[in-house]
């Protein structure tokens, strides 16, 4: 346990499953990319064999999904990715009341909501799966963030200038122990709805919140293979990077 190389040649044979990375090249800031790769990691190390889909805009949507995933982005980015995200909006809004895991980081949180409208006044429609509107400021927040969730305690860290509203009756992600959140006054940080996770959290957040990445890994595996049987991972440097951070910022 703990050496990647050996763990990697563990036997794969509980089954696929399917992972799509929505534009891995215009979103995937601050190592959000690192989200796929972990779990991946992690499908393997429970004995899965994961199949990684890197979705580009104009490409054809893959004929199984089990997770999608998707970073953050300068507001350009989002500009660029806006009409492929249309055009498989009506797949997505499905896939999501099914009950698929998404997790989707910063600049793309922004884009499963209502709208995200720039700091210079231009509306970028939403596909409106998680009920928030964000705008963006002058005014950045960044820094290292501690969350109470449904899957615990979660660390990361935010750089957005979008500055976030939930609708009525939208559930967050998490509340906020350290850091701004969606907005910096409301103590709310993220939204879900069913299965669909938006956070403001960079790190990438998943490897050192295994908790979070196994949450939403069993998900997928159910649907992929109608059961879910975790294998054993050795969690130890994870869990003391996450418990350093609670420590640091909360005391
Ligand atoms: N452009 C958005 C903002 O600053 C998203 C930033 C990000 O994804 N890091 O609010």
């Amino acid at each position: 346990p703990g050496d990647v190389a050996a763990l990697a040649e563990v036997p794969a044979d509980k089954g696929e499953v399917h992972l799509v990375h929505l534009y891995p090249r215009e979103m995937s800031i601050y190592g959000d990319l690192g989200n796929t790769r972990c779990l991946a990691a992690r499908l393997r190390w429970h004995g899965y064999q994961p199949v990684v889909h890197d979705h580009h805009p104009g490409a054809p949507w893959p004929d199984r999904v089990d997770l999608v995933l998707g970073g953050g982005g300068q507001d350009s980015g989002q500009v660029r990715v806006q009409d492929d995200l249309a055009a498989h909006a009506d797949r997505l809004r499905e896939l999501a009341t099914e009950g698929v895991p998404m997790l989707m980081i910063c600049g793309m949180y922004q884009l499963f909501g209502e709208a995200f409208v720039t700091v210079e006044g231009r509306r970028l429609p939403g596909l409106g799966i998680l009920d928030v509107t964000t705008r963006g400021n002058e005014t950045r927040m960044i820094g290292p963030v501690v969350l109470d969730t449904d899957f615990g305690p979660v660390v990361g860290y935010e750089n957005h200038s979008g500055s976030t509203v939930l609708g009525t009756g939208q559930r967050p992600f998490g509340r906020v122990r350290h850091g701004r959140g969606n907005n910096g006054s409301d103590g709310t940080e993220g939204a879900r709805t069913h299965n669909v996770v938006g956070s403001y959290l960079h790190g990438p957040v998943l490897p050192a919140n295994p908790q979070l990445a196994d949450g939403l890994l069993e998900v997928a595996a159910r649907r992929a293979t109608g059961g879910w049987e975790p294998g054993e991972v050795d969690d130890t440097l994870a869990r003391e990077a996450h418990d350093r951070q609670v420590r640091r910022l909360l005391g």
